[in-house]
């Protein structure tokens, strides 16, 4: 008998949370799993016990390499986060989570307003038609500036901020926001560590820069919408909830980012920008549909959720969990998948069966019978599955418009310490480029060397302390030989940036563009960039 589902598809989120690294992404991430009730215990970020960075090597980083999905409830919605990464190496994982993402919540630092990630994933985001809200976080930081962050939205991303909020004080007097929608302000209590606030109305000395904000608000919907338009120039009251509707529509069309201000650190406006996830990101039914071939008929279909039609789903994530194995990270598009049936890898050609469904929290995972469209879970069981692959009904094959994977940017060689090692670390290394697309591993057929290549040197330092970690094979590693890359295509340049890079290769949107010296040997112009050359190492910039 078939299952009953959990949310409605309205009622479903599937979210991002992107940000230039030390933005405060995983502190956001993590008070927002707090607030949706899955952990009970604040402030273990930079413990080593986030509860997103569940890889050993993630918590001692800090930073976040993997792209597992975590699934909240907030306000009667399923809220499920897709985890992206905010490193420059990392590019190609954002843009296979933007993938599968409907919607994103863009941590911006009140101090740097954007900064060059975030015009990355930026740039991403609009390629996929991924609307956004944005969160600038730590409002209680030093040189905290709400408005100079709202306009490097305008000035670096050309985009179109629109804040319904606005903070009140900044810096240590950071006490709280005001909904320009409602026009009430949330006062946090200090002495309870943002655990409690009261909601009250705007207070006096706030209220002229409130209403003159909210005007600024409703006029900049009126630009854009009709139906306020005519309210606004006829003078009509216009409802708190034909606001909403409005944003959310401009949201939705990539018009308006709304914006929000907080202090994740303090546990300040998370909750509100929660709200803000509800209210103006979109649900599975808002998105456009994704695209489909059928590899039989050539015909095109397209995927819009409905639990009636065939399964159609898409596999984002291969991870090795410490208890279960194997995890395949799939998203549904179409139909539902019941635990223990049968399903075609399209991809493939290959019939595969699921054996176990799980979703994953923040502290826990639940064994689940059934996933539905729009929904995202984890399968036990797919043997022949990698990332990008399209899952689906054996009687109704479908190749899902899938990923395009650049080619590795960095070769090294590698040795393991004890030559008996070397048939597992063969066995490490094809088990990890199984489950990452942007890592190889070849022999040298003249030298009979192991090379590895990967996306940047941080990319290949934790692939050897996998081996090392997972498979228990200690390498060396030798220097960076050659970068290759896929041809430079377009100029995508933003405030002379080619000619700021100091050279060697870097990634400019999405294009990589390699550097030569010029004839001098000093500096690097855009005019010297070649395309699949080789790079020195002393060429190729540090990592930000
Ligand atoms: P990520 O790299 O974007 O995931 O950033 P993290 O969440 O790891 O945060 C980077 C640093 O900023 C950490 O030291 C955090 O404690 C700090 N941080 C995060 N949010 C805030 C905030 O709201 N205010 C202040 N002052 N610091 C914050």
């Amino acid at each position: 008998m078939a299952n009953k589902r959990e949310f409605p598809l309205e009622q479903t989120r599937n979210i991002g949370i992107v940000a230039h690294i030390d933005a405060g992404k995983t502190t956001t991430t993590e008070r927002i799993l707090y607030y949706t009730g899955k952990i009970h215990k604040i402030g273990e970020t930079h413990d080593g016990a986030s509860q997103m960075d569940w890889m050993a090597q993630e918590q001692e980083r800090g930073i976040t390499i993997t792209s597992a999905a975590t699934t909240a409830e907030w306000k009667k919605h399923r809220i499920n986060i897709i985890d992206t990464p905010g490193h420059v190496d990392f590019t190609v994982e954002v843009e296979r989570s933007l993938r599968v993402l409907d919607g994103a919540v863009v941590v911006l630092d009140a101090q740097s307003g954007v900064e060059p990630q975030t015009e990355n994933v930026w740039r991403q985001a609009t390629t996929y038609g991924v609307p956004r809200i944005v969160f600038i976080n730590k409002m209680d930081k030093i040189g905290a500036n709400f408005d100079y962050s709202v306009s490097t939205i305008k000035d670096r991303l050309q985009a179109n901020p629109l804040p319904v909020q606005m903070p009140i004080g900044a810096e240590d007097d950071f006490e709280g926001v005001i909904d320009l929608i409602e026009m009430k302000a949330d006062l946090y209590d200090e002495d309870e560590l943002g655990s409690k606030w009261d909601t009250v109305d705007v207070p006096e000395e706030y209220k002229a820069d409130a209403e003159a904000r909210r005007d600024e608000m409703v006029e900049a919907l009126a630009d854009i919408d009709e139906g306020i338009m005519e309210k606004y120039l006829e003078g009509e009251e216009i409802s708190n909830d034909e606001i909403r509707q409005a944003i959310r529509r401009a949201t939705l069309n990539l018009e308006v980012y709304p914006v929000f201000a907080g202090s994740a650190f303090k546990n300040k406006g998370v909750q509100m920008m929660l709200d803000g996830v509800n209210d103006y990101l979109p649900s599975p039914l808002d998105v456009k549909a994704y695209k489909a071939t059928n590899p039989d008929t050539e015909e095109e279909i397209e995927l819009i959720a409905d639990d009636d039609k065939p399964f159609a789903g898409l596999a984002f994530k291969i991870a090795t969990d410490p208890f279960v194995g194997r995890l395949t990270f799939f998203r549904v598009y179409t139909g539902t998948l019941e635990a223990g049936s049968y399903i075609l890898n399209a991809t493939k050609g290959k019939r595969e069966r699921v054996g176990r469904l799980l979703q994953m929290h923040s502290n826990h995972r639940t064994e689940i019978p059934e996933v539905f469209s729009g929904d995202i879970a984890a399968a036990i069981g797919l043997k022949n599955t990698t990332t990008g692959d399209s899952l689906t009904d054996p009687k109704n094959p479908l190749i899902l418009e899938s990923m395009e994977f650049p080619d590795p940017v960095i070769q090294v060689s590698v040795e393991p310490k004890s030559k008996a090692d070397q048939d597992k670390m063969d066995v490490a290394l094809q088990k990890l480029a199984e489950e990452d697309p942007t890592f190889r591993a070849e022999t040298n057929p003249e030298t009979g060397e192991t090379l590895i290549a990967g996306m940047g040197e941080l990319h290949l330092d934790i692939i050897v302390d996998r081996m090392r970690r997972e498979f228990n094979v200690e390498a060396t590693v030798g220097a960076p030989q050659v970068a290759y890359r896929e041809t430079f295509t377009k100029q995508v340049s933003t405030q002379g940036k080619f000619v700021r890079q100091s050279g060697g290769k870097g990634q400019y949107g999405d294009v990589w563009v390699e550097f030569t010296p010029n004839e001098e040997g000093k500096g690097f112009e855009f005019e010297d960039a070649i395309v699949g050359g080789v790079v020195p190492r002393e060429y190729i910039p540090s990592v930000e």
